[in-house]
Parts: structure tokens; C-alpha cells; sequence
């Protein structure tokens, strides 16, 4: 079965990595698709995810031959039918995320009720770190490459 881990990855974290190295267990594939959040960028005049972003994604999943890294800038569920993938895979590290995944899912399984989402939780060492944990501190000068993947 080919699932779609679709996010914006900005940046790609151990915690997408130890999600990522979870879900081989259970998917035959899985496609990271590297696309625009249009709640977090500025809509559909959002730049692309550049190529070396991609690149950089691509050397971190290296070790895992099933995971595909791949852009789009289409609506998630197209992406899916585009790649034969009936599996959407999103993680859950808090109760904000639940509802903000569940609001997702919920969207989705009305336009494409074919295509579904699975969830996994995260492990509670990788509940804290997020992009956007990484990215402020990182404004900060912090170092944050022990979070990076
Ligand atoms: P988006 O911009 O669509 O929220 P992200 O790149 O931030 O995309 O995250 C992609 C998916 O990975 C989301 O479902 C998010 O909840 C999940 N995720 C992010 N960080 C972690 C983590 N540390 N553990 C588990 N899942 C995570």
C-alpha cells in the first residue's frame, strides 16, 4: 500500500524521521510530498519548495529505499490519486494537533472519501520538537542542528 506523508517539512525534523521510520514498518511506500501550507505561507503565490530543500530531504530518508521525496502544489488528495496512494499519513504530537488534524481529515474524507487518513502519535521524546520550534530558535542564533534531520 503507498501512503503520502504530505507537509511542509520547513525544515525536515528527527521527529518527521522517527514518524517516517514507523510508518515503513507498516506502508509498502511512502511519498514525502514537500508542498505549500497555504494557512502558513502566503497562499497559492507561495515560492516552491526550492531544490535543494528536496535534496536535503531526500539524503535524510536515504537509508529508507521504500520513501519517496517528491513537491506539489496541487490539493493533497489529487496529489494522491496522481500517485495510486489510497493513504494519507499525518502525525499527532498534542491535543492542538489532533484538532487541527482531524479538521484535515475531516476535508479531506468529504472530497475524496477513496483516500484515507492514518495517524500515528508521536513517541513522547519526539512530542516537543516541531518546525516551527526549530525555525524561532534557529532566528534566535540557536544552534538547532540536534533537531534537524
Ligand atoms: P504542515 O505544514 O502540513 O503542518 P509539517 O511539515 O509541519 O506540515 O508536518 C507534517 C506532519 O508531520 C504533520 O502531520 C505534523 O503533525 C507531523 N509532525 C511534525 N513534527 C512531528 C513530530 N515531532 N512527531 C510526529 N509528527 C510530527
Amino acid at each position: 500500500m503507498i501512503a503520502v506523508f504530505p507537509g511542509s517539512f520547513d525544515p525536515m525534523t528527527i521527529g518527521h524521521i522517527a514518524l517516517l521510520k514507523r510508518a515503513v514498518k507498516i506502508f509498502d511506500k511512502i511519498i514525502v510530498a514537500v508542498g505549500i501550507n497555504t494557512s502558513k505561507e502566503c497562499g497559492r503565490n507561495a515560492a516552491p519548495p526550492k531544490d535543494e530543500k528536496l535534496e536535503s530531504i531526500r539524503r535524510a530518508v536515504a537509508d529508507m529505499p521504500q520513501v519517496e521525496v517528491e513537491s506539489y502544489s496541487c490539493l493533497t488528495t489529487d496529489f494522491c490519486r496522481i500517485k495510486g496512494a489510497h493513504v494519507i499519513l499525518r502525525g499527532v504530537r498534542d491535543n492542538a494537533d489532533f484538532e487541527y488534524e482531524r479538521k484535515i481529515a475531516d476535508i479531506n474524507r468529504l472530497i475524496a472519501p477513496d483516500i484515507e487518513t492514518v495517524i500515528l502519535l508521536a513517541e513522547p521524546e519526539y512530542a516537543t520538537i516541531s518546525s516551527s520550534m526549530v525555525r524561532e530558535l534557529a532566528a534566535f542564533g540557536h544552534d538547532v542542528t540536534k533537531w534537524l534531520a
